[in-house]
């Protein structure tokens, strides 16, 4: 599967924390990232991260085009919820992609929590058959 990775600055500790609680599921998976959270991760972790732009920069427009490509099975995406970003736009084109394309994206750690486990399941297999 191939998972995207992101993270505000406000959550980025949460997120090398799930990373590394569950490196063992992500290994298996073809792992990508913007600039900031893919290096906090692989500097915590053993994962090997694609990493693209910061998100402010048009990373998250790069991972956007990836979902637009259905190339892309699964999206983490801890926003910050109490702080504006300046690239708002570019979130929300992210998450309407999302949409578009039927993929699902965490916005908490509760939702990536049941993603990661789902995937551990295979109960996303199905990607790889709506994807042919
Ligand atoms: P960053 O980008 O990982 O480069 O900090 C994340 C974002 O703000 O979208």
């Amino acid at each position: 599967m191939n998972i995207s990775l992101i993270a505000h600055d406000e959550k980025k500790d949460l997120l090398v924390n799930f990373c590394v609680a569950y490196e063992y599921i992500l290994e298996h998976h073809t792992l990508f990232a913007t600039g900031t959270t893919g290096l906090r991760i692989m500097d915590q972790t053993k994962l090997n991260i694609h990493r693209f732009k910061s998100g402010p920069y048009g990373g998250d427009q790069q991972i956007g085009a990836k979902i637009a490509e259905d190339n892309m099975d699964l999206v983490i995406f801890l926003r910050d919820p109490m702080a504006a970003q300046p690239h708002e736009p570019d979130i929300q084109a992210l998450i309407r992609l999302c949409d578009v394309h039927h993929v699902p994206i965490a916005t908490n750690l509760a939702s990536a929590e049941l993603f990661i486990k789902a995937i551990e399941r295979g109960d996303l297999d199905w990607r790889a058959i709506f994807k042919k």
